[in-house]
């Protein structure tokens, strides 16, 4: 049985939480794309952890944690986390690295910088970690395999071709200093090392453990509006976000993905450039960020302060659509408990007309909210375990999110820890 997590926004919906969750009874997960770019945060016996790299099962010892083909590995990264988290008392995960997979290079990091400082304001609020070089490399079809790391005479040809082109480009485009092969060899030589022990051809390890009956589940990164095609191009990322996805980037076939969770979070947030919406501003903003999340609404991997919004049914309804959602899953609830009223957007005004379609980019560029005021419940709902617990205001705030998207809401998260967690039945048939 495969199961997928995958985010219906722009990312940080709470994907790190309900993956922690439902990776207790899995066997297996995958990250299956994107890299070390973004992050989940999770919080468990063991402390508060961000995550860039590692799939979110790594603090449980039944399970195996994949890296999968459609990552962009930075082994480094990879390294590091794992120091982290058994320095600080998780027993050494199990890991497999597909040997499909491709690697960050050292140099695709510095292209990344030097790209976003020759575009200035006109950049696309890239992390810098190198992710959308590695994947432009990838399709021009000159990033390193792991499996290349076997051959090292072929992979010094593959160096010294690459090489070539980019010092072009440091030269004459950037003014930067030129790459040197040896360097590059030596460093991947010292990724060897490091992956040996885990490299592993994944997708013919899954496809045992399909037949086996394990539990699978695909762990997506970002969110449907970060997808490069069925998002808010060019303001996206450089992989795909959706769960059909998980199919390619771990190597399965896509039938045998039965259940798709995307996580929706109760209020909006974004980080980087790009149309939002429901985007607020000013001390109304600084509120929600302050309150948001566990401890306020900052990148994970960044630190920087996220753009805020009111909750979006028309941008959630298109990222659940795209993403084939069966169940979804409402987070930060909590979060939302200090507020007298709550506006929602239920539609966007383009050129004097409504629509409840989110359109492409240069339309959206265009829109305005239409906004309905819900009243708030005013209480912590922390702690609360029932569906009917829950303060009546809040339950129409729910039912009120899952009929405008048009998805059955069967969880509610009300809390950070993983017991936060409210099952409930929807009406709505899937
Ligand atoms: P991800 O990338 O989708 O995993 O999102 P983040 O890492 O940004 O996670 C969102 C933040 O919200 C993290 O700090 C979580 O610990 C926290 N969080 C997740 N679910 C809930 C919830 O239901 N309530 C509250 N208050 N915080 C939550």
């Amino acid at each position: 049985m495969v199961r997928a997590i995958v985010g219906a926004n722009w990312g940080d919906e709470g994907k790190g939480k309900i993956t922690d969750m439902m990776a207790q009874e899995s066997d297996i997960i995958i990250r299956f794309q994107g890299g070390a770019n973004a992050g989940h945060t999770i919080v468990n016996n063991y402390g508060k952890f961000a995550l860039h790299t590692l799939p979110s099962g790594v603090f449980y010892d039944h399970t195996t944690s994949i890296i999968g083909n459609g990552v962009a590995l930075n082994v480094p990264v990879l390294f590091g986390e794992i120091n982290d988290i058994t320095s600080k008392g998780v027993p050494m995960p199990k890991i497999l690295i597909s040997d499909r997979a491709q690697m960050v290079m050292p140099y695709h990091i510095l292209f990344d910088q030097y790209e976003e400082e020759r575009l200035g304001k006109a950049s696309f609020g890239s992390t810098k970690s190198g992710i959308a070089p590695f994947y432009s490399d990838k399709y021009a079809k000159i990033g390193f395999q792991v499996q290349e790391l076997f051959d090292e005479e072929a992979l010094k040809a593959h160096i010294a071709r690459v090489v070539v082109q980019k010092n072009v480009l440091l030269e004459h485009l950037y003014h930067k200093p030129k790459l040197d092969e040896q360097e590059i060899f030596d460093t991947l030589m010292q990724y060897k090392e490091m992956i040996e022990p885990y490299v592993c051809d994944v997708s013919a390890y899954l496809a045992d453990a399909i037949k086996e009956g394990k539990t699978i589940l695909l762990e997506g990164q970002l969110g449907t509006l970060k997808d490069p095609d069925h998002g808010i191009y060019p303001m996206v990322t450089s992989s795909s976000t959706l769960a059909a996805y998980g199919a390619i980037g771990a190597g399965i076939p896509p039938y045998e993905i039965k259940q798709i969770v995307t996580v929706v979070k109760a209020y909006s947030s974004a980080v980087g450039a790009g149309a939002f919406v429901s985007e607020i501003f000013g001390e109304e903003a600084d509120e929600l960020r302050r309150r948001g999340g566990d401890g306020g609404e900052y990148g994970a991997t960044t630190g920087r302060p996220r753009r805020m919004g009111w909750f979006d049914c028309v941008a959630s309804k298109y990222g659940c659509r795209l993403q084939g959602t069966t169940d979804v899953a409402f987070t930060v609830l909590d979060v939302l408990g200090y507020l007298d009223k709550i506006p929602v957007c239920v539609g966007y005004e383009i050129d004097g007309e409504v629509t409840t379609d989110f359109p492409t980019t240069t339309r959206l560029e265009k829109a305005k909210p239409v906004l309905e005021v819900l009243d708030g419940w005013n209480s912590d709902i922390r702690g609360i375990k029932n569906y009917e617990d829950l303060p009546e205001n809040c339950k129409k705030y729910i039912e009120f999110v899952e009929k405008q998207i048009g998805f059955p809401i069967t969880m509610v998260s009300n809390g950070p820890k993983r017991e936060d967690i409210i099952y409930r039945k929807s009406t709505l048939s899937k």
